[in-house]
């Protein structure tokens, strides 16, 4: 019986693949640690782990919500916050490991102090990556997204000293690059397929692409049209009433049966009273609605997309962020969606009618998701987890 550690950032995208490896750890006989955070403790302690809290250690936790928003955005602050939070635990974290003598730490390519302790500690390491796989060569295609990070992230001064104070702890890093590329001596855990990812023949055989970890759904969305338009832009940045009134414009008493998931930050009585065809939800069993989805309206969360195209549904693509464009641009390279530069009512509803008229785009799809099922999934992660213990 082996003794794992999961360290994950606070995230639903994050850490719903690693569920199911969880689980498959566990039902293999394993035992499974879980640092996250309080408001995901019921979902991670179902799976069977114990779950351990950093609530009170994690920076970003504490910041204002003016602050937040520069995470992502403003590279030298990001890195600032990453690495008051791998002090800020280190302490801890090192005697819990000193106690436990896990043999092996799985931590998410984001939560950096999970890959920078195991590298203190000399404890063997897996990379769970919830995006595409990250070099230099992958990080060309999508230039608009990683390519800029890349080059921000060696040229600035104040992230080398921010890794100076975690060189100053006994942590063995010589630049940002070590904890957050991914790099061919490393074991990763990719969730996309090799046929999905951006270069997968530049990754060494370190690389496990496990395909999508698609949860399991007891629950039947009831089709009450013969198409059926789902539309979220996921759970983080998800405050964007004015594109859900263009969805409502565009597809107000259609032929389509609209499910709109909206998140928790805008208000459902601010919808007013709603046509007979769409229905709004702050959330959904996204899972269980993309069994019946004829088109997904999406801002292409690496998530969203994988189950999206897991499921054989064809994408409008609205991306957000860097990341997320960096996602569009692959999907728009294999033809299974189209993404809107112009966002209003007239340009969502004829994307969308273009997808339900033009079969190459749900026959890409299919491709792409055939990948998918050829994949070792959540099994084959915790081959990989349980190749690499010591
Ligand atoms: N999700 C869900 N119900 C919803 C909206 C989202 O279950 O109403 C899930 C979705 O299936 C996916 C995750 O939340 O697994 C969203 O992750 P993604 O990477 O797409 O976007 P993020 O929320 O991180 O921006």
């Amino acid at each position: 019986m082996s003794k794992i550690v999961f360290f994950c950032i606070p995230a639903h995208g994050h850490t719903n693949p690693t569920l199911e490896v969880v689980r498959e750890l566990i039902s293999r006989g394993h035992q499974v640690w879980y640092y996250s955070y309080n408001w995901l403790k019921d979902k991670i302690e179902e799976t069977g782990a114990t779950f351990i809290s950093c609530d009170d250690y994690d920076m970003e936790q504490k910041l204002t919500p003016k602050e937040a928003t520069r995470i992502g955005k403003d590279l030298a602050f990001s890195t600032k916050i990453l690495v008051d939070t791998t002090l800020a635990l280190d302490d801890k974290v090192c005697a819990d490991m000193e106690q436990l003598k896990p043999d092996c730490i799985v931590a998410d390519s984001m939560a950096v102090w999970g890959k920078a302790v195991a590298m203190k500690l000399g404890i063997p390491f897996v990379s769970s990556t919830t995006t595409f796989a990250f070099n230099q060569y992958s990080s060309k295609i999508m230039k608009k997204s990683f390519g800029e990070l890349f080059g921000m992230l060696l040229s600035m001064p104040k992230i080398t000293k921010d890794i100076k104070r975690l060189q100053d702890k006994g942590y063995p890093i010589k630049n940002i690059l070590d904890i957050l590329q991914n790099d061919n001596e490393t074991n990763t855990i990719v969730y996309t397929s090799s046929q999905f990812q951006p270069c997968a023949d530049t990754f060494s055989d370190k690389y496990a692409f496990v395909g999508p970890s698609i949860r399991p759904t007891t629950e039947k969305i009831d089709k009450t049209h013969e198409k059926l338009i789902y539309i979220s832009m996921g759970t983080v940045n998800n405050d964007m009433m004015p594109l859900y009134k263009d969805c409502i414009k565009a597809l107000t008493d259609t032929e389509y049966q609209v499910i709109m998931s909206v998140g928790n930050l805008v208000s459902l009585d601010d919808f007013g009273k709603l046509p007979d065809n769409i229905s709004v939800f702050p959330q959904v069993d996204q899972i269980a609605v993309l069994k019946e989805t004829d088109v997904f309206v999406s801002h292409c969360g690496m998530n969203s997309v994988n189950e999206s195209l897991y499921f054989e549904v064809p994408l409008v693509m609205l991306p957000q962020t860097s990341e997320q464009s960096g996602v569009a641009t692959r999907v728009s390279q294999v033809g299974a969606g189209i993404q809107l530069n112009k966002i209003n009512a007239v340009a969502i509803k004829t994307a969308i009618e273009l997808l339900l008229t033009d079969m190459s785009y749900k026959d890409n799809a299919k491709k792409i998701s055939q990948g998918f099922k050829n994949c070792a999934g959540p099994k084959g992660a915790a081959d990989k987890i349980l190749q690499t213990c010591k």
